[in-house]
């Protein structure tokens, strides 16, 4: 029997995971199929429910579901409890467990990718949605020195910044808008608001210029669509060191094929799928 396994989101036409995760699949030929499935908010505890049955290996769970989807599972792991979002539910019988795999890919894709110390940094992070979240639990694993957390809804930064006040040396929460205002005293930014995503309402913006980026730090944007964004221009433009999203993006993914399939996951297979999935994407925006 095919075995399925599925990404939840809404909407989902942003994803590339479906492109990379069959590559891999069909890498080791594995009777799977990888599909999104775009599953509005009202219709994700039936879409769960439906995992139960024996078709299903497991998911992925992307916005905006990662902390909605937590109560509907049956048990978590560690890292998911503490970061309190699922990005990865893999099935044991017909439980349903839930992993968060969006830390470990953004210290791999940092220290593999960038060759980044983490050790003693400081850094500035945009956003405290479920990717900044699971950015600050991990930097904390690696013993940062400083964070700095910047929302637009300034409470959430306020709680982010609570829940990591004896993990790291000093935290602060500001406004997204005073954000100019420190981030050229920082080691490594990272972008995890969805500013600047293709198709997104903020399509084509920065969340800072060129003349606010020290050349010493480096630039790390999640977003990953379009492959080079508008972050990264501005990066770039003040002689700083950049990092887009897609290594993230495969880091991630490459740990719960591993989960679902108990295969060593072919990186450099998957990321070739991601960049020519980017690349179309890229090709397609601007025709
Ligand atoms: P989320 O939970 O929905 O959080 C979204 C964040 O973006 C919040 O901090 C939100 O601020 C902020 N934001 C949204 N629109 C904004 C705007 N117009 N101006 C200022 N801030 C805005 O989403 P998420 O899961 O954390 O994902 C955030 C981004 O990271 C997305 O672009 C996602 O694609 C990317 N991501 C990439 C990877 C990867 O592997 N590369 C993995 C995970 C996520 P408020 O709190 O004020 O709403």
């Amino acid at each position: 029997m095919k075995q399925k396994i599925v990404l939840f989101g809404y909407p989902l036409s942003h994803s590339i995971s479906p492109k990379f995760q069959q590559a891999a699949l069909d890498h080791f030929a594995l009777d799977i199929s990888y599909s999104g499935q775009p599953t509005a908010p009202d219709s994700l505890e039936s879409a769960i429910e439906m995992l139960r049955s024996e078709d299903y290996l497991g998911a992925n769970v992307t916005i905006p579901h990662k902390e909605s989807v937590v109560e509907l599972l049956d048990d978590l792991d560690t890292w998911a409890k503490t970061v309190g979002a699922v990005n990865t539910i893999v099935k044991d019988g017909t439980r349903l467990l839930g992993h968060n795999t969006d830390g470990y890919g953004l210290l791999k894709s940092l220290e593999d990718k960038a060759g980044m110390d983490l050790h003693g940094i400081k850094v500035l992070i945009l956003g405290s949605g479920g990717a900044a979240r699971a950015a600050a639990f991990a930097l904390a694993k690696r013993k940062t020195d400083t964070l700095i957390i910047a929302n637009r809804t300034i409470d959430r930064a306020k709680s982010l910044a609570d829940a990591m006040e004896n993990r790291v040396n000093t935290v602060k929460s500001i406004s997204l808008t005073d954000v100019h205002k420190v981030s050229k005293d920082t080691d490594l930014i990272i972008n995890a608001t969805s500013i600047g995503m293709q198709h997104g309402p903020d399509e084509g913006t920065s969340p800072l210029d060129s003349l606010h980026i020290n050349s010493e730090s480096l630039v790390f944007d999640m977003v990953y669509t379009p492959s080079e964004t508008p972050l990264m221009v501005e990066a770039k433009n003040a002689g700083a060191k950049v990092l887009g999203g897609l290594w993230m993006l495969i880091f991630q993914g490459a740990a719960a094929f591993e989960m679902w399939t108990s295969k060593p996951a072919p990186i450099n297979v998957m990321y070739e799928a991601g960049l020519r999935a980017l690349a179309e994407r890229d090709a397609s925006n601007e025709t």
